[in-house]
């Protein structure tokens, strides 16, 4: 269908209390959900990448994203005659500690698509202009951000995990003021707009801030709201939620924060700031800032620069993390169950939920039916501690091993695995002996559980994806955007969107990081600034 005959919603709006202040300064908002809001017009919006499969969810024709039109209206310059646009308010706590307000300090909603199937689906701009949460920063994004933002949306779902989606990329024509090494050399750098597109935008910051304001009447307001459009199986027909309703919610979203997690874990994503203003109460990945691939195996690695000190959201932490984050959603519904207790119950199913579902993934990553108690353990313990024995890539790793041959010379095992390692000159004496052990270790275990070996390999290379959005190959397609030619955000958004399938003629995007990327900014290491 044409845009102008999307047929848009405005339920946030119309059910959940507004601020009353029209104004658009960086204040304090009370009582109220969101700010009515208008995105900040922007100098020649312009269309560099969209997405035909989210087109496709709000029932759109992708021909219509490269119309004037759709660039005037998702780069903030004009909308539909039906969109209330807001943002939202929330709070949140950052790098552990309670950071008050945040809110959207640079999202814009403009509503929500119902689209043929009935399905709800909010539209928001990231980068659109200040709201009254912007709290003196200027309320835009970078080319750079937005490239990775648009990007990883997408290559998430096709890896199949829960995530955010995003429609558009829209250059903005405008200059933005970046620090980006926070070393006081700002630097003017090229503006754009990402729409992203997800049932809703909701985070566990909503919940903590009338909880810690000790606003019942506005917390009740957005998890009824919540309940009744996004978990609506949990509740009957016209029924008004219970005790028993919130906890049964904060049960389904210690289940989908696991499994989330669980899928990051499986394919070496690391988001990098997991504060809890970035929690979504979907169990969606949201806010695709300062994250990160792993390439060499390293369970304290993190892209985030601003977190290389405490590595609290490094890779091997975000497990724990999550259940952190958890803790303080929990406190945060505590008014609306009206106990400690089952809450506490509650989240003790997260380490049952997240190991169960780890083990599981484990194992299938390996190639093996199922997970078989202890000794399974021992073996995915030593395969960690062999993958640090040399820097080993994650995604190369696992491809190879579907490769592994039964019943040959040690040579020849080493020679498969090889492609993975960064520095093959170090697999010598210990290193090479550790390596081997745990390979023969595992195509015991392998033999015993009597797979035919195209259906193992054919499993394996169904949960072990060979094309990520390596740092680096984000970053080569970062550059050329930003001298003009955007063709290769199209092709790496081409190529995730199979990231399971051998494609011979995208072997390049397979390879290990190269040398060089190893300490340029944004291969390996990423600001928050963005
Ligand atoms: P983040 O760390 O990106 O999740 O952002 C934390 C908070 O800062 C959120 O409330 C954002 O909306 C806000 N924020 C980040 N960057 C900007 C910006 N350029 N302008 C206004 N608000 C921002
Ligand atoms: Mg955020």
């Amino acid at each position: 269908m044409k845009l102008n005959q999307l047929k848009l919603d405005n339920s946030y709006v119309r059910e959940l209390p507004a601020d009353p202040d029209a104004h658009n300064g960086s204040r304090q908002i009370y009582a109220a959900s969101y700010s009515r809001i208008h995105p900040t017009p922007v100098k020649s919006p312009q269309l560099l990448a969209c997405s035909a499969e989210t087109a496709a969810l709000l029932g759109l024709d992708e021909s219509e994203c490269h119309t004037r039109h759709f660039a005037e209206v998702f780069g903030g310059n004009a909308l539909l005659p039906a969109m209330q646009p807001y943002a939202a308010c929330y709070g949140g706590h950052q790098f552990g500690h309670w950071a008050g307000q945040l809110g959207d300090g640079r999202a814009i909603n403009l509503g929500e698509v119902i689209n043929p199937h009935g399905q709800r689906w909010t539209l928001q701009l990231k980068g659109a202009g200040r709201t009254p949460y912007s709290r003196g920063a200027d309320g835009r994004a970078v080319l750079r951000s937005s490239v990775r933002e648009f990007l990883c949306s997408e290559a998430m779902h096709h890896l199949g995990i829960p995530t955010t989606r995003a429609l558009s990329l829209v250059a903005t024509g405008d200059g933005v003021l970046r620090d980006m090494f926070y070393d006081g050399r700002p630097q003017i750098e090229p503006g754009a707009i990402v729409c992203r597109v997800a049932p809703s935008f909701t985070r566990f910051g909503n919940f903590e801030l009338f909880a810690h304001r000790g606003d019942r009447h506005t917390l009740r307001l957005l998890a009824d709201y919540t309940i009744r459009h996004d978990f609506p199986e949990l509740l009957a027909a016209d029924a008004t939620p219970t005790s028993e309703t919130y906890l049964a919610w904060f049960r389904e979203i210690v289940r989908r924060t696991a499994e989330m997690i669980v899928h990051w874990m499986r394919v070496g994503f690391v988001h990098g700031v997991m504060n809890t203003d970035n929690m979504s109460i979907l169990g969606l990945t949201i806010d695709y800032g300062p994250y990160g691939w792993l390439e060499g195996y390293d369970p304290h690695w993190t892209p985030n620069t601003t977190d290389a000190q405490g590595r609290r959201y490094c890779f091997g932490s975000q497990p724990q993390i999550g259940e952190w984050n958890l803790v303080r959603l929990a406190n945060a519904l505590r008014p609306l169950v009206g106990a400690t207790e089952p809450l506490q119950e509650a989240l003790l199913a997260y380490q049952h939920d997240y190991d169960q579902a780890y083990d599981g993934i484990m194992v299938a990553k390996l190639g093996l039916k199922n997970h078989q108690g202890h000794s399974d353990d021992v073996l995915i313990e030593a395969m960690h501690s062999m993958l640090s024995l040399t820097e080993t890539d994650y995604i190369l790793f696992f491809r190879a091993l579907a490769d592994l041959p039964d019943g040959h010379d040690d040579e020849t095992l080493l020679n498969i695995i090889s492609p993975a390692w960064y520095a093959p000159h170090e697999v010598q004496n210990e290193v090479r002996h550790g390596i081997l052990d745990w390979l023969h270790a595992y195509l015991k275990r392998r033999s015993q559980d009597g797979r035919d070996t195209a259906k193992r390999r054919a499993a394996m290379h169904a949960v072990n994806p060979k094309y990520v959005l390596r740092n680096y190959l984000a970053q080569q397609a970062i550059d050329r955007a930003e001298n003009g030619d955007t063709s290769m955000i199209s092709e790496l958004l081409n190529l995730l969107r199979q990231p399971y399938a051998d494609q011979p003629d995208n072997e390049h995007y397979a390879a290990k990081r190269p040398e060089w990327a190893r300490v340029k900014a944004g291969c390996s290491m990423l600001s928050c600034s963005s």
